[in-house]
């Protein structure tokens, strides 16, 4: 059998420039899911079950480590479960998987109670996806008005300042704004000598 032992490099800058090159030998998550299975004492009550065949779901392997239809049960230990999540979620060697996928790929190796919650929490606290989910969100409108009238119109007197603010929709016609126009402000303010628009495409467009 091959060891299950990984070999990670950390590579950190001295105060003399001279590049420092440290390597650390640690336990794959794996090994060390097993060799914290005996702090669990909640895990360490089922190998008596397992073993008078009350917990048909459960085996025990002739190392005397405790898996869930095959898959290595996870003691409850929050460091050791946060790196495995980290592992399979946001590692370099990781791409973001959504929720599906990393439950998919979890729950082939290990078996916690809650894993799927477990998943389903961290994706959705992790700020990458949450700003990769903004970025495809579709913008966010106003709320109706009881007239339907989903945007506002805005309206600035360059010199005045005085500002009108008009209900409309969206698929409104040019020649509906227009009216409009002409009934709530030239109405009160006269013909303007200048209009400098947002460039909307309802005032560039041609039909
Ligand atoms: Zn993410």
């Amino acid at each position: 059998m091959t060891k299950l032992r990984a070999m990670f490099a950390r590579l950190s800058l001295a105060s003399d420039g001279c590049l420092l090159a440290k390597l650390q030998v640690r336990p794959t998550l794996a090994q060390q899911t097993k060799e914290k299975q005996p702090l669990d004492g909640d895990l360490l009550k089922r190998i008596p079950q397992v073993e008078h065949g009350v917990k048909e779901d459960f085996d025990v392997d002739a190392k005397g480590i405790l898996n869930f239809c095959g898959r290595l049960c996870v003691p409850q230990d929050e460091d050791l479960r946060q790196v495995i999540l980290i592992e399979a979620h946001s590692s370099p060697y990781t791409i973001h998987p959504c929720r599906g996928k990393m439950y998919h790929d979890l729950r082939k190796i290990y078996w916690w109670l809650g894993l799927k919650r477990d998943v389903m929490d961290f994706v959705a606290r992790c700020l990458a996806c949450q700003k990769v989910k903004a970025e495809h969100h579709f913008p966010s409108s106003f709320p109706l008005t009881p007239l339907k009238k989903d945007s506002i119109w805005v309206k600035v007197d360059q010199f005045s300042k005085n500002v009108h603010f008009l209900a409309v929709r969206t698929n409104y016609s040019l020649y509906k704004l227009a009216d409009l126009y002409i009934a709530k402000i030239v109405r009160l303010h006269g013909v303007p000598i200048s209009i400098i628009s947002d460039r909307d495409s309802h005032f560039i467009s041609r039909f």
